[in-house]
């Protein structure tokens, strides 16, 4: 059997059990939740449940106080296990960009891919021109960030994380820094990745793209998942008094 096929039927993502607390502040009180292959995850709740935290722990850069990470079936919170390793097959998109403002688009598509994956000059503008076009900016390889505007830059970021050859994507509010007239061209790209079969950790406020493109939405209130099932049952036909309560605030 391949790699490719030991991961396949495994989830690609599968937490147990998570806690984290920050000093005496407990903000994850105990999560299951799991994220299979090719499967696009939305994740809901108020500000402050505990949603960026348990993005944040299923690539370590927040250590959980108890619980396990499996990411592809590996243990990232076992001390033995490469971190590095584990990160490279995992995009993060957040809601800041964290472009560098000295490089072009084009540059600071290769400087990850020339650092972690070791690629060439060549071979790293190559993938980073493909992703660009992929996300509808061929046209500004050039460009500098200040020269974009924010759903580009945040298009931009994307291609960046793509450009990694990601197994996984996992994205952190990502339309929520957006203009509103900008934020359907980042969602239509989002939309396209899962189309294309990519796993996907969404994190998010936009209740049309969680409806229409999410397989599963996930409820979190307070440190806890309080409900998650099919987008029609969730915020359609929501179980739950606090689900209920939250979605007549946001839809
Ligand atoms: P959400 O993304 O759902 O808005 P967060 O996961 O960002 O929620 O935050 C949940 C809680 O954890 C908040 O009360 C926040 O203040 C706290 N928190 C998050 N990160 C840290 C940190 N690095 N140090 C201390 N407290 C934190
Ligand atoms: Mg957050």
């Amino acid at each position: 059997m391949s790699e490719q096929d030991i991961r396949a039927d495994r989830p690609a993502i599968e937490v147990r059990g998570l806690h984290k607390s920050f000093g005496d502040n407990e903000v994850l009180k105990g999560i299951d939740f799991h994220v299979g292959q090719g499967e696009v995850v939305c994740v809901i709740g108020p500000s402050g449940s505990g949603k960026s935290t348990l993005l944040r722990c299923v690539n370590r850069l927040e250590e959980p106080t108890q619980g396990t990470i499996l990411v592809e079936g590996i243990d990232i919170t076992d001390p033995e296990t490469d971190l590095d390793k584990v990160r490279t097959r995992i995009g993060m998109v957040f809601q800041q960009f964290n472009l560098f403002p000295h490089l072009n688009v084009l540059d600071n598509l290769a400087l990850a891919q020339r650092r972690a994956k070791r690629r060439g000059k060549r071979e790293a503008a190559e993938i980073g021109r493909a992703n660009l076009e992929k996300v509808g900016l061929g046209h500004r390889a050039d460009a500098f960030p200040s020269q974009l505007s924010g759903g580009q830059q945040q298009r931009v970021a994307i291609a960046r994380a793509l450009s990694m050859n990601p197994d996984m994507m996992l994205f952190d509010e990502p339309t929520s820094a957006l203009d509103p007239e900008l934020v359907g061209d980042v969602l239509a790209v989002m939309r396209q990745l899962a189309d294309e079969g990519m796993t996907m950790m969404v994190v998010t406020h936009e209740m049309g793209f969680a409806r229409e493109v999410g397989d599963r939405v996930v409820f979190m209130d307070g440190g806890v998942v309080v409900e998650q099932g099919k987008p029609e049952d969730v915020l359609g036909n929501p179980r739950h008094e606090r689900t209920q309560s939250f979605l007549s605030k946001v839809l």
